[in-house]
């Protein structure tokens, strides 16, 4: 059976905008508003463009009007990190670099390592010894990048990256790339676009703050006034949450000055909210993307209506679930045996 007229017109118009949604490069969604211009090579790999998911168990666990969570997993390399290296890498291949550079807990390595091989330039990634999960770094080093491992940590790993790339061979990816901050102010875009206002507050986890610092920037550019809640680690140097495992966030002064609310979360807060984001609601992300929500289910948020980052994949630090989650039974190939072992069926109602 074939549609005619006015509803094929209107699925065609339909499928053509959902194409463009899921298929444009973050940079040409939002070109406007971002510093390329015509010649600009646009290094992507279909950034943006993610889901904002309605979670209503949670909310209503919260006493929350409205909870929505920006589940930025669904970038190409599993974090939003993806939004900002998109521009950093192609703005390092306009201005003629040779080669990339950042130190990284993980997704920014999995990332610059991604968008290096697209643009065709050599990436150098350092990574804290031992403070990297092994599904990031073997992501990293399947992407083509030459990892060093650091005898130090994160800060050290940065101040060294830093100190290379002033000597003018590498281009620095980390968040202090002003281009990767440019490219991270499109997550509110997208929220504030697709709510049709913007939220009661923005609330995401703060590693090193570049994040936050862009969507202060975003709100800053919109003309908007609305809170911006950033939960950090209590612990930071010690947190099982090791994308946000930073002592000295190089961009606190920033996040201060944007007046963004810093709050704290335990790793036990932490590991109870990534816990009842995927058992409630289905998403299975990495222990640090949940330290907004673990502010949100602790009251400590206000407003009703609320717009919560989920930053990276379970997948991409899959040990703490490993050791956490329940293991399977082992159970003979019995049909008795299985339904023994089994939650029942759920009853109607
Ligand atoms: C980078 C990262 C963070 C922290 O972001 P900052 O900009 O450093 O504050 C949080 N979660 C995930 C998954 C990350 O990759």
């Amino acid at each position: 059976m074939s549609v005619e007229g006015p509803a094929r017109q209107m699925c065609a118009e339909r499928s053509r905008g959902v194409l463009r949604a899921l298929t444009a490069a973050l940079i040409e969604r939002y070109r406007d508003r971002l510093p390329v211009t015509a010649t600009t090579p646009v290094v992507t790999l279909g950034e943006g463009s993610t889901p904002l998911l309605r979670a209503p168990r949670l909310a209503r666990a919260a006493g929350l009007r409205e909870l929505w969570l920006k589940w930025e997993a669904s970038n190409p390399t599993g974090s939003y990190k993806d939004r900002g290296m998109t521009l950093a890498v192609s703005k390092a291949l306009e201005e003629g670099a040779q080669a990339v550079l950042c130190a990284s807990t993980g997704n920014t390595a999995g990332s610059a390592a991604a968008y290096a091989a697209r643009a065709g330039l050599p990436a150098v990634v350092l990574t804290p010894q031992g403070a990297v999960s092994g599904a990031k770094l073997a992501q990293t080093r399947m992407l083509g990048a030459t990892v060093l491992e650091v005898r130090g940590d994160f800060d050290e790993a940065l101040a060294a990256a830093q100190e290379l790339a002033a000597r003018g061979t590498h281009v620095l990816v980390n968040s202090l790339n002003p281009y990767r901050r440019e490219g991270q102010k499109t997550a509110v875009l997208e929220i504030v676009e697709e709510l049709g206002a913007p939220p009661d507050a923005f609330v995401l986890p703060y590693g090193g703050g570049g994040n936050t610092s862009s969507y202060a920037q975003a709100l800053r550019e919109l003309g908007v006034d609305t809170p911006l809640v950033s939960v950090e680690a209590a612990r930071r140097r010690e947190t099982l949450a090791t994308a946000i495992r930073i002592g000295a966030p190089v961009h606190a002064a920033a996040v201060a000055a944007a007046g963004a609310r810093i709050v704290a979360a335990d790793d036990d807060e932490l590991v109870a909210a990534w816990r009842r984001l995927a058992v409630e609601e289905g998403l299975f992300c990495e222990p640090s993307s949940a330290a907004g929500l673990a502010a949100v289910l602790r009251g400590d948020v206000e407003g009703e209506r609320l717009a919560v980052t989920i930053t990276g994949h379970g997948l991409k630090d899959p040990a703490v679930a490993d050791r956490l989650a329940p293991p399977p039974a082992l159970v003979d190939p019995d049909p008795d045996a299985i339904a023994a072992a089994s939650p029942s069926a759920r009853s109607g109602g």
